[in-house]
């Protein structure tokens, strides 16, 4: 097997579920601006898209049909490998019930991404909202991943949700090797400071793979600390509408390719979608 230590992946979430276009006028919001966005972002050194999708006023959606349209959008780009991750964060579903968790995991059972969003506990969002992830939905969903083969990106934005992950892989719910996203910065969750990116990186399994992104003015320490520490780069609209304080990001292609810039003035190499399947271990379930 070819040496893959050096190539750094990088991971694009085109348009979240929170940004808005008041935010930042360059948001992609209809399904094929985030298709148009995903191809960028490709072209510019990406290997993984993950989408949320968005009704054609920006509100977050969760339609089933929206995502199919969204992806089918992404795949009608047949020059374009990208890996996809399509979230289960299930938006502005609200209180969350049986009902609803079906709703966070048809898209990803039915549609057959590489990957899908696992967050690994519950936390106040900003204050906006209440990220919710129940037992029975975590449960459900890590099931849904082992048998259908789809790799779960868990997404932790404190060590509690980092020591849920590692109980979920003792009791058979998640597997190893995991590919854990750090994400630091939003209100509610861990700063997006150095010293919490050392911290949360000791604690990770020795197996894994991981990722980081920083929320706001941690963006660019954070992109750094991880090229640093060997892990590779989440970086996005979904997480900065901001390229530098200030100054609006043109598009998700731009925030990659400072990225991929970066992985390369350190000595290493962008990963293609090929390198990451082989670092991450996911199979292509839809050309
Ligand atoms: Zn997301």
């Amino acid at each position: 097997m070819a040496d893959l230590s050096n190539k750094r992946i990088i991971s694009v979430a085109i348009t979240g579920a929170w940004p808005t276009r008041e935010d930042n006028p360059n948001l992609p919001v209809t399904p094929q601006e985030i298709a148009d966005s995903v191809y960028e972002s490709w072209k510019a050194g990406a290997s993984i898209a993950h989408i949320h999708v968005r009704n054609d006023d920006g509100t977050p959606s969760t339609s089933f049909e929206r995502y199919k349209e969204t992806i089918e959008a992404i795949r009608a780009y047949k020059d374009c490998d990208i890996c996809l991750n399509i979230t289960s964060s299930g938006g502005t579903l609200g209180s969350f019930t049986e009902d609803v968790d079906e709703q966070r995991i048809k898209p990803v059972r039915e549609l057959m991404p590489e990957m899908t969003s696992y967050d690994c506990g519950t936390m106040n969002w900003q204050d906006r909202t209440i990220m919710e992830n129940h037992p029975r939905f975590l449960e459900k969903l890590g099931k849904m991943c082992i048998e259908y083969n789809i790799k779960p990106e868990i997404e932790v934005f404190d060590s509690g949700m980092l020591y849920t992950a590692l109980r979920y892989v003792k009791r058979g719910i998640l597997q190893e090797p995991c590919h854990f996203q750090l994400i630091m910065g939003p209100a509610g969750g861990t700063t997006a400071t150095v010293e919490n990116l050392v911290y949360l990186k000791s604690l990770l399994p020795e197996n894994c793979t991981w990722s980081a992104a920083g929320i706001g003015k941690g963006h660019i320490p954070i992109m750094y600390t991880t090229i640093a520490m060997g892990g590779h780069l989440r970086v996005d609209l979904e997480d900065n509408v901001y390229y530098h304080k200030g100054v609006l990001a043109e598009s998700n292609g731009q925030l990659v390719a400072r990225a991929a810039r970066l992985i390369e003035e350190a000595g290493l190499e962008v990963a293609t979608p090929a390198e990451a399947r082989e670092i991450l271990g996911l199979t292509r379930h839809v050309e």
